[in-house]
């Protein structure tokens, strides 16, 4: 079955300038260098209900209103609420509440060398899927890997020489046989933890979402993961952060339908 278009492009919206743009980014290490950067204040009066963890920032930078929303931390446990269900809860309130005209999803991801994949490349997602959701029955089988091709955007990739390739999502860290022959499947060349679930969310409530991953580990490299993860974030989110506001300038003043 081909896969599912983001309809987006044929819709009137995507022809005025854009002004309202929505980061979600999962930990707070990525976010805060962008949080600073477009100086962006941390909202207490929060739209969000009483007692989440979430967290957001807004402000203006240049014609756009920011905003950045984290799922924060995990109430018991004190670390960013990194995953898939975060990912889509906080993307259905955020857009709920702040009407965005466009969401970039920024974060980490692993990449595959095989893929052409290197520590610190960034990279746009031209295509999600997931890799976790077995269903081995006739057609849950296709709504379980949920392919989706991401909202176009040639001008930005060329203008900016991003690096393109195809995203696959799971809730794991690390990779199991299981995943690895899914994401093969997916002809994937990074790995993340929220992507394709934003991307649903997004699809769901007619949302533009780019996807803006830097590549933090080498999955088919010689090291451990979670090390070589832990190892690259500070320097790998400084390469995020560049391409992230490289992004932004270049949305400044443009209409979906320009990117
Ligand atoms: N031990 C880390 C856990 C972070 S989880 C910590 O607490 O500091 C990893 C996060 O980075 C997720 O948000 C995920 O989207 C992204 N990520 C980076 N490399 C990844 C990989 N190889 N596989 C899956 N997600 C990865």
């Amino acid at each position: 079955m081909a896969p599912l278009h983001d309809e987006k492009a044929a819709d009137d919206s995507t022809q005025r300038p854009i002004s309202n743009i929505l980061f979600i980014i999962a930990m707070q290490t990525e976010a805060s260098p962008l949080v600073n950067k477009f100086k962006l204040a941390e909202e207490p009066d929060s739209v969000f209900p009483k007692g989440v963890p979430w967290v957001r920032y807004n402000g203006k930078y240049k014609d756009l209103n920011i905003n950045i929303v984290c799922p924060g931390k995990d109430t018991t446990l004190g670390v960013d609420c990194v995953g898939t269900v975060s990912a889509s809860l906080l993307a259905y309130a955020s857009i709920q509440a702040l009407q965005p005209d466009l969401i970039i999803n920024a974060g980490t991801a692993g990449g595959f060398k095989a893929k052409g994949a290197s520590i610190g490349d960034v990279f746009l997602a031209s295509d999600v899927a997931f890799h976790d959701r077995r269903i081995p029955i006739p057609v849950f089988d296709l709504y379980g890997v949920g392919c989706r091709k991401t909202f176009s955007t040639p001008n930005l990739a060329k203008e900016l020489n991003l690096k393109v390739g195809k995203l696959s999502t799971g809730d794991s860290l690390d990779i199991c046989a299981e995943d690895e022959a899914a994401i093969l499947a997916n002809d994937a060349t990074i790995k993340d933890m929220e992507g394709a679930a934003i991307a649903y969310v997004g699809h769901l409530l007619n949302v533009p979402v780019l996807f803006l991953k830097a590549v933090t580990d080498i999955i088919d490299g010689d090291k451990p993961t979670s090390e070589e993860f832990l190892q690259n974030l500070n320097a790998v989110t400084i390469a995020l952060d560049l391409a992230a506001t490289k992004v932004v300038d270049f949305i400044n003043g443009k209409s979906c339908s320009e990117l």
